[in-house]
């Protein structure tokens, strides 16, 4: 979705926005796999706001995935939610800053941080697609497991230890003795 920013009145814009199935498994897969999938659409809600040097835009969703639980491999489903704060500066406000930028860097270390949710843009149109993906996308989690407690797979017969023991618990030795049953004394 592309806006332009004369369509920003002075109240600000605020819009509602079907992040469709293939929106969300682009964002979720195809520049970096996640191993989420959607399970549907997402409703976004932005807000867009003039400010001196550009654009503030705030948006929120919540995105509803599966993936695998990474212990047991059995589905999990969860709801994401989205929502950041972005500062859209026009690059012509910003031309020629660069080299102050770098000075600036070097004298505060908090620096990047405070400038993390910049965006630089043309300063007429805004494509909020690229944006809202890369949100998304920051705030998928690294991994899922169904509960807390999942005890996983076996990993000798893959028996899912949730369901039940296998035989195989049967004169298992934990690896960190059986390094020490190695050690040859003398
Ligand atoms: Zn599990
Ligand atoms: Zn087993």
């Amino acid at each position: 979705m592309v806006v332009t920013v004369d369509q920003i009145r002075e109240g600000g814009l605020s819009l509602d926005e079907t992040l469709s199935e293939s929106f969300l498994t682009h964002a979720l897969a195809e520049v970096k796999d996640t191993g989420f999938r959607p399970d549907g659409p997402a409703l976004l809600h932005v807000k867009l706001q003039k400010t001196g040097s550009g654009v503030l835009l705030r948006g929120s969703t919540e995105v509803a995935v599966h993936t695998l639980c990474r212990r047991c491999l059995a589905d999990v489903h969860l709801r994401i939610p989205v929502s950041f704060t972005l500062n859209l500066v026009a690059q012509a406000a910003r031309k020629g800053g660069e080299d102050e930028d770098d000075e600036q860097t070097e004298r505060a270390g908090t620096f990047d941080l405070e400038r993390a949710d910049e965006e630089l843009f043309d300063g007429k149109t805004i494509d909020l697609d690229p944006l809202v993906r890369e949100q998304v996308l920051l705030a998928v989690p690294m991994h899922a497991v169904c509960t807390e407690d999942c005890r996983g797979l076996c990993g000798t017969c893959g028996q899912n230890l949730n369901e039940g023991q296998c035989d195989c618990a049967r004169g298992q030795v934990d690896p960190r003795l059986a390094a020490l049953k190695n050690i040859k004394l003398n």
